[in-house]
């Protein structure tokens, strides 16, 4: 049976050390690292993670506000409230959650947000500074969260072959640049891959970024695979009291049978995208910090 990669647990080991170093910085600094987190419109699973995230921000001993605007919210007041944040000196990393309404331009409000406190990782130039290597780059946090799994579980990349399916900006380019960084030879696989279920047998390391349920079946990979399944799915489940249940894109009951290591859904990835978060956001912190002590010197 494989090794179960538990997201969880490293995301708790995560949250214990990033507070300890929050801590530390705090000490050193006088500066508590501020996250502000903005959200438009009431969907309902936005609002839990929004409040997800500020109570871990809480926790990790950072300043945390949610700006919360009603659906109506003018583009131009969206852009405002941007400019504001990257104008006050205790705000360190910025979110704006996604997905905006429609009459609002995302890409427009993204490269509104100041690159340094862009701690989802997704403006233009971090994009870029994380295609050229820049190890000092905001990640983005679910593929940071990839990383920080494999290598935690003991499966450091370095010089493995690792299959990447998914090519999305949010998860498979971003988690096929960092493998890189980690000297991973890496392959990445899409809708229009031909013959994917070869490609994904070439595998020593699977990351799974799909969107579809359990669509990785055993006959796919290769014995003593290692997986990360980023996928989050609902399937119906007339017995679970909410009348679905959350699948990963890897069918987990056959895959786990002859794979070295895997990581469950829910209990996987999903715990480690608030916690990179929180890495980001002191690492953000710091970097300014650091600006501000070179611009008054
Ligand atoms: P996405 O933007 O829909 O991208 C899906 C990717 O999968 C696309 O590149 C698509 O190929 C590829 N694909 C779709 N069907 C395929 C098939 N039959 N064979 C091979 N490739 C196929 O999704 P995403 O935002 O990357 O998210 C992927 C999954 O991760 C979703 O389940 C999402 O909920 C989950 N997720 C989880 C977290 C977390 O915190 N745990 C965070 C983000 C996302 P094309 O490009 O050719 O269309």
């Amino acid at each position: 049976m494989a090794q179960i990669i538990s997201g969880q647990q490293i995301a708790d080991e995560l949250r214990v050390e990033i507070a300890a170093d929050t801590a530390a910085f705090t000490a050193e600094t006088g500066i508590r690292p501020g996250l502000t987190v903005v959200i438009v419109g009431t969907d309902p699973a936005s609002q839990v993670y929004v409040r997800n995230k500020g109570k871990a921000a809480d926790k990790a001993g950072f300043i945390s506000h949610t700006i919360e605007l009603p659906e109506t919210t003018p583009e131009a007041e969206l852009l405002g409230i941007v400019h504001g944040l990257n104008a006050d000196p205790a705000v360190h990393g910025i979110l704006v959650q996604l997905p905006l309404p429609k009459h609002i331009d995302t890409q427009k409000i993204l490269l509104a947000i100041d690159p340094a406190k862009d701690v989802d990782g997704f403006h233009p130039t971090n994009v870029g500074r994380l295609s050229v290597g820049d190890p000092t780059v905001l990640a983005p946090c679910t593929p940071a969260g990839v990383i920080e799994m494999l290598m935690r579980s003991g499966h450091d990349p370095h010089g493995q072959h690792v299959v990447v399916v998914g090519r999305s900006n949010i998860v498979g380019k971003p988690v096929a640049q960092l493998l890189l960084a980690e000297n991973a030879t890496v392959t990445i696989a899409h809708s229009k891959t031909l013959d994917l279920p070869a490609v994904c047998r070439r595998a020593d390391v699977l990351v799974a970024a799909i969107g579809k349920a359990e669509m990785i079946k055993q006959d796919m990979v290769k014995p003593g695979v290692v997986v990360i399944d980023v996928g989050v799915n609902r399937v119906d489940d007339p017995s679970n009291p909410r009348g679905y249940r959350l699948v990963g894109d890897v069918d987990f009951a056959g895959v786990s049978e002859i794979a070295a290591a895997i990581s469950p859904v829910p209990g996987g990835v999903g715990p480690m995208t608030i916690t990179m978060l929180l890495k980001n956001t002191l690492q953000a912190a710091r970097q300014q910090a650091a600006e501000g002590v070179l611009t008054q010197a």
